[in-house]
């Protein structure tokens, strides 16, 4: 009798187990970040009154043409195809204001180093305070999924901002980091190009251009498989801070052609395809009730903590624009990416809580 029962304790034991795995489609994440890309311009599209500044937008009749329509659904649309068409039909979108979805930095830097560790360390840690090539001591969730069984060696990240290897701290973590122009070793044609003409390129941000960036990770994506991918890309925030709106505008559009174009291969990979989450956030936002303030952020600029995310995959209910009741916080972002793989991120630091209505169909 005894024996009998614990038979039957040990198999609906296995049966959760089983459920709980059943649930989960998600085998392979791949996070895209728009460095310091604003909420306003996500969900509202192009900004009115900077548009026809000129000194932030010298050619404001072609930036009009391209990204001007009174509607703001229609506006939002013509910025951000992907996001308003497909990702807004099929995912979710968190950070509308103006509908009483917040989304924030927990760090109260408001600037790229603290941001993208609290995204991928899960812990806004109030010592990391600077921009400089200091190694992070903080274990990511990168190199916590790295070190998962079948896992291994198949967690990349591809960044146009050379202070990524710090920052996810590839000493320490062995994570195969690629970042402005290093060399792209690779036995591959398509890769072999796009190495050549990153150190050909005349730089115009001082770093590789985002679109040597994605055709690296992309190509790297199609030869190699990885089963968790990070993009980073730079030049909105390069392009804000220069006070140049056309441009801020023009790449973030071009951002978000090159997401659909990855998503586009992701669901058309028999590996990838329906067992592939994306998720698309920034590391901080900008100013915006003062004026010239769009173009900063930082501790002092107020509303540079407000921030945005969008979700799409097989384990993301097709919610489009989330009503959430209380603040999400860019510190949710590891467990999340976490806990679509269906592992529990723990690290030697406080982790917070994934966003549990990205995962559940
Ligand atoms: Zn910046």
């Amino acid at each position: 009798m005894k024996i009998v029962q614990s038979t039957i304790t040990i198999l609906s034991f296995i049966s959760i187990i089983n459920i709980t795995h059943a649930q989960q489609k998600t085998e392979n994440i791949v996070i895209v970040t728009l460095d310091g890309m604003r909420w306003q311009e996500v969900f509202g599209g192009a900004d009115a009154t900077i548009l026809k500044n000129k000194n932030y937008t010298k050619d404001s009749a072609g930036t009009s043409t391209a990204f001007w329509v009174s509607d703001i659904t229609e506006r939002r649309q013509k910025l951000f195809p992907f996001l308003w068409r497909t990702i807004a039909t099929e995912g979710q979108l968190y950070g509308n204001r103006w509908k009483g979805s917040e989304v924030n930095n927990a760090n109260r830097y408001k600037f790229s180093y603290p941001g993208y560790n609290e995204i991928f360390t899960g812990y806004p840690d109030t010592l990391v305070n600077s921009n400089n090539k200091i190694w992070n001591k903080n274990i990511n969730v990168l190199e916590f999924i790295n070190q998962q069984k079948s896992y291994k060696g198949k967690v990349v990240a591809f960044s146009t901002w050379d202070v990524f290897p710090y920052i996810l701290n590839t000493k320490r973590s062995g994570l195969y980091v690629n970042a402005d122009v290093d060399t792209l070793k690779f036995n591959n044609s398509a890769l072999q190009l796009i190495n050549d003409m990153q150190f050909l390129t005349a730089k115009p941000i001082g770093v590789r251009p985002d679109v040597l960036t994605y055709f690296a990770a992309r190509e790297y994506m199609k030869a190699y498989q990885p089963k968790v991918l990070y993009i980073a890309f730079d030049e909105t925030d390069d392009y804000a801070h220069g006070g140049e709106y056309d441009q801020y505008l023009k790449s973030a559009h071009a951002e978000d052609a090159m997401i659909a174009d990855l998503w586009q291969y992701i669901q058309s990979s028999p590996i990838y395809k329906n067992k592939t989450t994306l998720i698309i956030t920034c590391d901080h936002g900008r100013g915006d009730k003062i004026k010239d303030n769009w173009r900063h952020h930082g501790q002092k600029i107020e509303d540079a903590g407000q921030i945005w995310i969008a979700a799409i995959g097989p384990d993301t209910a097709p919610l489009g624009e989330v009503k959430t009741n209380s603040t999400l916080y860019q510190e949710q972002l590891a467990a999340t990416f976490a806990k679509l793989l269906g592992f529990t991120f723990t690290a030697d630091h406080p982790v917070a809580e994934p966003i549990t209505s990205i995962l559940k169909k």
